[in-house]
């Protein structure tokens, strides 16, 4: 998401089928293939976000979004804002 990103969570809204968590530690650490463009990465859920995190029902009517990706009122957000893949990181929103 770049600097104008109105949250809309298009760009995430159809991501889960790229982003496979393939283990676990904890609830706050992911190991991650990103399989559209094959990166292996440490996903780690921030201390304010593991609550939201947690929430996973909150996203039922979106079964297609990245699983990271949450819900405040309209506007949507990444759990794993800092630690995303380099494809989310160099999204430039057109
Ligand atoms: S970067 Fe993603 S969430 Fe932000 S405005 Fe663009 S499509 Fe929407
Ligand atoms: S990791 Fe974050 S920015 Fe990337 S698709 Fe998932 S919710 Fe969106």
């Amino acid at each position: 998401m770049d600097k104008s990103c109105t949250r809309c969570g298009k760009c995430c809204l159809h991501m889960r089928r790229y982003m496979v968590i393939e283990r676990s530690i904890g609830e706050a650490q992911h190991y991650c293939l990103f399989s559209l463009t094959k990166e292996r990465f440490r996903a780690r859920i921030g201390e304010d976000y593991l609550t939201a995190f947690r929430d996973k029902d909150s996203m039922n009517q979106y079964p297609e979004a990245c699983p990271f990706l949450r819900q405040d009122q309209e506007s949507f957000y990444c759990t794993i804002y800092s630690s995303r893949p380099e494809h989310c990181k160099k999204f430039i929103c057109s």
